[in-house]
């Protein structure tokens, strides 16, 4: 019987051949914490012994959670990261550089690698066909120690994308699409491998939104077949010896297989408080914003800007909305700054914020108010997300984002995009 990729790339990982629901020790090539799982991670890891890290040039501390830091409390706990990875070795990707899963992307993963980080949205390296998956503290402290994990091999579901994309549809909308047909926990501790005609034909920075968001439905890892996008995309970010092709062998067994016709998806939107709360545009009512948040691990790359600003252009952001635009790295930001996109936010009455999380996690830089609604290009609209339990989360595509900020309430992007 043949393999997934997961079971190829776990196989290839514990020196054995493995199928899935087998039980498994494998080595690991990327680890890595941010700042708010970190110092956990840290003393963990100093509880068991540890004052190095394994593998010093592909364990990363991140710092872009809180970046910079707002609150002598957080200034700590960047301190204890900073001080460990100078004493251990370990890469400290500091408060310029950006979220860690863009970064990973960037810097870091490569296709075929197993990559474990203490944050859920780790998945997002399974767009290079990477078995990228979260994981707590404790468990990320043992990779920093041993570059070394325990994993149960996942079944697979495989997603079929095809069809064709509508005008004015992304790739979010096809992952907010899949989370609503499946629900939130429809692929709990499964792989997610993304096939058919759409997948092949996306972007990377497309495919890497899509497995950004495998978690909301529960994966324990959302992963895509290498291909010429993936070996660009790494000969882009100056890796070109990283790359290899990975697939799946065509008698691979899948636990289910979804056909998803793209044709019939328009612009979605993910209703509070619930990811997989989600509906066509054209089901949601006159729903008056607050704030747009541009940005994030999900939706803060190149496309994503230049999509926004293709829309901003000439136009105000409406008098009663805030809309914030964060890069999700120092990369993105340069390039954007390079292209004029950082102009054109600005002059339509953009605030934009440093590269990092922002004010997706609630910590700073955009924290709600009571009752205040806002619409984001994140991965996540759980309650109190933003920072208060009493504001209103709504998901969607930076298309529809940009031209909802135009207009002062959620609005379809179809009305301006030519
Ligand atoms: Fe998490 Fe948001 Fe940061 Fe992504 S941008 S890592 S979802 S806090």
């Amino acid at each position: 019987m043949g393999k997934t990729i997961s079971e190829k790339i776990l196989s290839e990982h514990a020196g054995r051949e493995l199928k899935a629901g087998d039980i498994s020790v494998v080595s690991i090539d990327v680890v890595f914490a941010q700042d708010g799982t970190g110092p956990l991670a840290v003393s963990q890891l100093k509880k068991m012994g540890f004052d190095r890290v394994a593998d010093p040039y592909n364990s990363v501390f991140f710092i872009d959670h809180a970046a910079p830091s707002p609150r002598k409390e957080l200034s700590d706990s960047h301190k204890v990261l900073r001080n460990f990875a100078a004493e251990s070795g370990a890469v400290l990707s500091d408060i310029n550089r950006g979220v860690c899963h863009q970064v990973v992307a960037e810097d870091y993963a490569c296709p075929g690698d197993i990559v474990i980080g203490a944050d859920s949205h780790t998945c997002t390296a399974g767009a290079l066909g990477a078995f990228a998956t979260g994981m707590g503290s404790t468990d990320i402290a043992v990779g920093f120690a041993l570059s070394k994990t325990w994993m149960m091999v996942p079944h697979t579901i495989k997603v079929n994308f095809e069809g064709s994309i509508q005008k004015g549809v992304y790739a979010k909308d096809l992952i907010l699409y899949l989370i609503y047909k499946i629900t939130a926990d429809g692929a709990t501790y499964k792989a997610l491998e993304f096939s058919g005609q759409v997948s092949s034909e996306l972007e990377m920075e497309d495919r890497l939104t899509i497995s950004n968001m495998a978690v909301e439905a529960g994966a324990k890892a959302g992963i895509f077949a290498t291909d010429e996008k993936t070996e660009n995309y790494l000969k882009k970010q100056g890796r070109p010896s990283c790359f290899k092709e990975i697939f799946p062998d065509s008698d691979a067994e899948y636990e289910q297989v979804i056909n998803i016709d793209c044709t019939l998806i328009e612009p979605m939107i993910s209703r509070p408080h619930t990811v997989d709360n989600a509906t066509g545009i054209s089901g949601i009512e006159k729903v008056k914003i607050d704030q747009v948040l541009i940005g994030t691990c999900t939706n803060g790359r190149i496309s994503d800007l230049r999509v926004a600003a293709s829309i901003l252009k000439n136009r105000k952001v409406a008098g009663s909305v805030r809309l914030l635009v964060v890069p999700a790295s120092s990369n993105v930001y340069m390039d954007a700054i390079r292209e004029g996109l950082i102009e054109i936010f600005i002059e339509s009455g953009a605030t934009v914020v440093n590269p990092g999380c922002g004010p997706c996690v609630g910590v700073h830089q955009g924290a709600l108010a009571q009752g205040d609604v806002c619409l984001s290009t994140q991965n996540r609209n759980f309650k109190g997300r933003m920072g208060n339990p009493e504001g209103f989360i709504y998901l969607s595509s930076p298309a529809t984002a940009a031209w909802s900020a135009v207009k002062g309430y959620i609005s379809d992007p179809r009305e301006v995009l030519v």
